[in-house]
């Protein structure tokens, strides 16, 4: 999901908008929006569909006036798969103190347990989703105000979360204590504040990045002033390696460094760990791209656009059913035959999980009248699930699970296949030199190393086997 709150603008939600428009690759499902203003309180919208299809019409903004607003685009990860408005954040709450209202991107990984305790201590939820539990957990809380209660509700809950919230005068951003998501702060002219799932979005409403929130920090944002508090125990950072291999922008900046730089040091990585002989380097557009350009380069095979990508089609990964992902990849992406015929081609894509994308295309590229395909692939095997926010499908329908690498290439029927190595991949999104530090991960590898930095409470009671 993306997340993204403004204050100290007029018309705060149009920048939401705009802002909500970047982030939409972080998840096309649905998106709200909710503002704050003095006279017409708190309003909120939430629809299904794209940003620019709902939050462009005026009639609508219109009703979201204020200098302060919230907002998030859904992904479905946990909670009901597919349509529930109910299920479209932000989330709002009426305390005795006031409203707020909270956008969460993440995962809770004791979601269940709290939702079943909370309910029997007489919470009416609205949603099927474990993002409400915060709200409910604020409800409960005995501190004075928002941000307190917020910290109280934040204490009790285990995942990743980086959540954007605002109350009638506050915006207001936390990262869980790992930072398994990413949240960055930005400043636009006067006294207003940004917050932003990736720097990408702060670009489009010409807001100046000024530093991500870090690992366990809440940051509370009022009159032109950015407070700092420390809610958790600290710990030793886990970001989502995933995040720079796929999910976040390649324009975005993350760490000081650029995403797209990154995924281009991962082909150079792939190039030297798994050479081979071609006369085509084709990227599996867009995700591939960059790692494309970096094979490329490094090995010195040509590179070129054989596959052509639908830009009306969203991310197929991102259709919740079987059905519309297996449909997705035709509506997507077809070959350039008269670049692919008679050539011995490499396809450089992001990643394998359950295969369907890559079968498709190899089917495709071979049709085209390609000699061979080599598939080279941006990151380790996928052999675990991600319990914190990312929606990988149960471990039994991970082709890495239950797969060998030659059983998988056997399986896909190409000539070669290769997973940059964990090491490789450490190296290239700039951890250190020697690659991953096996005794203290410098980031969340789960869905490669099935090494889960916080424990799958929710999923290990429903038999999840660690
Ligand atoms: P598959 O077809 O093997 O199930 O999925 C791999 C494709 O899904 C890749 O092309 C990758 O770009 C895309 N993808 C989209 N979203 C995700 C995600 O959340 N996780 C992973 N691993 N791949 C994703
Ligand atoms: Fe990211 Fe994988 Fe960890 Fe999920 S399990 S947070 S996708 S690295
Ligand atoms: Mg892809």
């Amino acid at each position: 999901c993306g997340v993204f709150g403004v204050n100290g603008v007029t018309d705060a939600a149009n920048f939401v908008a705009l802002g909500l428009h970047a982030l939409q690759h972080r998840g096309q499902e649905a998106g709200g929006i909710v503002s704050y203003h003095p006279e017409h309180g708190f309003n909120s919208a939430r629809r299904f569909g794209y940003v620019r299809d709902n939050f462009t019409r005026a009639s609508l903004m219109e009703t979201l006036p204020g200098e302060l607003a919230i907002g998030h685009v859904r992904y479905s990860t946990a909670g009901s798969k597919g349509a529930a408005i109910r299920d479209v954040q932000p989330f709002f709450g009426e305390f005795s103190m006031g409203g707020a209202a909270i956008a969460h991107n993440g995962n809770i990984t004791n979601a269940d347990a709290l939702r079943r305790e909370l309910i029997e201590r007489g919470s009416i939820f609205q949603s099927s989703s474990d993002s409400e539990c915060i709200i409910h957990l604020m409800a409960r809380s005995l501190q004075r105000d928002i941000p307190a209660r917020m910290e109280d509700a934040l204490r009790r809950v285990e995942g990743a979360f980086s959540v954007v919230a605002m109350t009638r005068t506050k915006l207001i951003g936390v990262r869980d204590p790992l930072g398994v998501r990413p949240l960055v702060l930005g400043k636009l002219a006067d006294d207003g504040y940004v917050l932003s799932s990736e720097t990408c979005a702060l670009d489009i409403i010409g807001a100046e990045f000024v530093r991500e929130i870090e690992p366990g920090e809440m940051v509370v944002i009022s009159g032109g002033k950015v407070e700092s508090r420390r809610p958790f125990r600290a710990q030793a950072s886990k970001f989502c390696i995933f995040e720079h291999v796929y999910f976040s922008r390649p324009d975005s900046i993350i760490g000081g460094r650029s995403v797209y730089e990154t995924r281009r040091q991962i082909g150079v990585e792939l190039a030297r760990e798994a050479p081979v002989e071609a006369d085509l380097v084709c990227p599996v557009p867009d995700s591939g791209t960059p790692a494309a350009i970096g094979f490329a380069h490094e090995s010195g095979i040509p590179y070129g656009m054989g596959i052509i990508r639908n830009q009306y089609m969203g991310r197929t990964f991102i259709e919740p059913t079987e059905q519309i992902r297996n449909m997705g990849v035709r509506l997507k992406l077809n070959v350039n035959r008269a670049l692919i015929r008679g050539k011995r081609v490499i396809l450089v894509d992001d990643s394998v999980v359950r295969g369907t994308t890559s079968r498709k295309i190899k089917e495709m590229i071979l049709d085209a009248g390609a000699a061979e395909v080599h598939f080279r692939i941006a990151s380790p095997p996928t052999a675990w699930p991600c319990f914190y926010g990312v929606d990988t499908p149960q471990r039994e329908k991970l082709l890495a699970a239950t797969m060998s690498e030659e059983e998988m290439r056997e399986h896909l029927g190409v000539d070669s296949l290769k997973f940059i190595s964990l090491d490789g991949l450490y190296r290239a999104v700039g951890a250190s030199e020697e690659g991953r530090n096996n005794k203290c991960p410098q980031y969340c590898d789960a869905c490669f190393s099935g090494e889960y930095p916080v424990e799958p409470a929710d999923m290990i009671e429903k038999g999840f086997k660690l």
